[in-house]
């Protein structure tokens, strides 16, 4: 069987029983997740079963245990009262990660009005000339009957490049905040 990170779906690799599953003072509730880390290709071993190499790292803390431990998918789903959650966390995560790969090769459209735009994941992102004060961003929903969100971003930006750069991270930004998971 191939484990290596490299396959199509780490996430789904299973993992083990072992490691610290195998010590009676292992905590089994009461664990945060404090974040997710790409780890990159090479992966790393879950800190907890000790048996499978991981892609995305769960930064788990727990008030008993005196190091924050980096948890595959798998193991954290049995270390919280909310599997679901983590599931969810962990999309959320590898979807701004395509998101934010496939981003300088995205053709960017232009509006009647002149101004380039593009469409990701339900939001429509537009670059405004404010003249001499550089290029602004405003981010809406893609959708105009369902139209309730709308931000004009303070941050200005030199060029139109910079802009297209900048854009990312608001999107980014925005997609943080509306997600209604915490991390
Ligand atoms: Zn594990």
């Amino acid at each position: 069987m191939d484990n290596s990170p490299q396959n199509d779906a780490p996430h789904q690799q299973r993992h083990t029983r072992g490691g610290r599953w195998l010590d009676p003072v292992f905590p089994t509730t009461g664990w945060v997740c404090r974040g997710i880390e790409d780890v990159g290709h090479e992966g790393r071993l879950c800190d907890v079963c000790q048996g499978v190499r991981i892609r995305f790292a769960h930064v788990m803390t727990h008030p008993d245990v005196s190091q924050a431990l980096s948890a595959g998918l798998g193991c954290v789903e049995k270390m919280v009262d909310d599997p679901f959650t983590a599931e969810k966390r962990e999309r959320a995560f590898r979807d701004d990660l395509r998101i934010r790969s496939d981003w300088p090769r995205r053709v960017w459209q232009v509006s009647r009005v002149g101004n380039p735009y593009i469409n990701s994941r339900g939001y429509n992102i537009a670059i405004w000339n404010k003249g001499g004060a550089g290029f602004g961003v405003t981010i809406r929903l893609q959708n105009e009957f369902n139209n309730e969100f709308v931000r004009n971003d303070r941050r200005l930006f030199k060029t139109i490049e910079d802009a297209k750069a900048g854009a990312l991270e608001i999107l980014m930004d925005v997609r943080k905040e509306r997600r209604d998971i915490d991390v």
